[in-house]
């Protein structure tokens, strides 16, 4: 054991009985500390969420659940043929989508790769599938390289993710024990875990339309969250999917490549969309929100943008604007870009 040189020459100057009283000190110092969560490495950490002991998400309940082969997910029949595939037992609490049309399905990311997405969506068609990602974040692209058919927009940042993946450095928090239930994945090797690369089968554009047979899904470029954000729209169920753009939790507006120009333009033209959907699906925590709160969220967010709605201090030089249902999560240093 290697102590610092000078609490050396401290304690050999000691005689026994202060030895005694130093070791009794460190001793009930290091317990005071590690109880009030901060941990001897000198940084404060974050109170863990006991992922396994933790209740689904209020309003899960309501959904019907279909049972696959994996509790890792929870896959809900969210009608009109669509499925929801939720990762609820992992901080992201993600969500991917099984849309299926008579001669193809889509599926709607792919999750955080913690557990094989594909043997579920094996169980719930024998369809040919096609892959497109809400964006290409780690948490939407993590099983991807399970797929051969991979759509993609046609973007320098999808094309950078799809060539390198994530490697464990980026996403090694996403495993973390404050992050997820270990329990729920004896398997799971947390030390090795990233996101593989995967290979792009075709580049598309906004506006290009996905033909499954009997349903058309029309791709919608929202960039803002990231450079390659999209929605899908399909006007016959008037379903709108948003990706991260829009979900019941903070929307996130602070990882690189975030513009928040590009965001106001995007979540304006989805309020307008979603005035005539009947559903809007959202890629994290609820699978199902009404219209009404993305057309909401747009008024937020216009207030927001002209400095009427004010934000408070959140953690990493973050701005938190709540809007009771949502909030917006915006990095300090891209509210002062709006400002020049
Ligand atoms: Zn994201």
């Amino acid at each position: 054991m290697v102590f610092c040189p000078y609490i050396e020459l401290i304690f050999v100057s000691m005689n026994t009985r202060n030895r005694y009283r130093f070791f009794v000190t460190i001793f009930l110092l290091t317990a005071i500390l590690s109880a009030t969560g901060f941990s001897v490495v000198g940084q404060a950490t974050a109170p863990v969420e006991n992922w396994c002991s933790k209740p689904l998400r209020p309003g899960l309940e309501n959904l019907k659940e279909i049972k696959t082969c994996k509790a890792w997910f929870k896959v809900y029949d969210v009608g009109h043929d669509t499925y929801a595939i939720d990762e609820p037992y992992n901080w992201e609490e993600t969500i991917a989508y099984l849309i299926l049309g008579k001669d193809k399905a889509l599926l709607f990311d792919t999750g955080m790769g913690l557990d094989t997405i594909s043997l579920v969506i094996k169980e719930l068609t024998k369809l040919p599938i096609i892959v497109l990602n809400s964006h290409t974040h780690p948490d939407h692209i993590g099983g991807n390289n399970e797929f051969s058919d991979i759509f993609a927009m046609n973007t320098r940042y999808t094309r950078i993710n799809a060539a390198k993946g994530y490697p464990h450095n980026d996403v090694k928090w996403e495993v973390s024990p404050a992050s997820f239930c270990i329990a729920s994945l004896p398997h799971e090797d947390t030390a090795n875990y990233h996101i593989k690369p995967f290979k792009v089968a075709q580049f598309i554009n906004e506006g290009f339309e996905i033909d499954l047979g009997g349903r058309t899904i029309k791709v919608i470029a929202t960039p803002g969250h990231t450079p390659d954000a999209i929605c899908l729209y399909d006007k016959q169920a008037g379903y709108l999917w948003c990706g991260d753009s829009f979900y019941e939790g903070p929307i996130l507006l602070t990882g690189h490549g975030t513009d928040l120009r590009a965001y106001q333009q995007s979540i304006n033209r989805m309020a307008q969309l979603a005035a005539k959907s009947t559903r809007v699906l959202p890629a994290h925590n609820l699978p199902i929100a009404k219209p009404i709160l993305l057309i909401q969220a747009a008024k937020e967010f216009n207030q927001i943008v002209s400095g009427m709605k004010k934000g408070k201090p959140g953690e990493n030089h973050t701005l938190i604007f709540d809007c009771n249902k949502f909030s917006y999560q915006i990095g300090e240093r891209y509210l002062a870009q709006l400002r020049h």
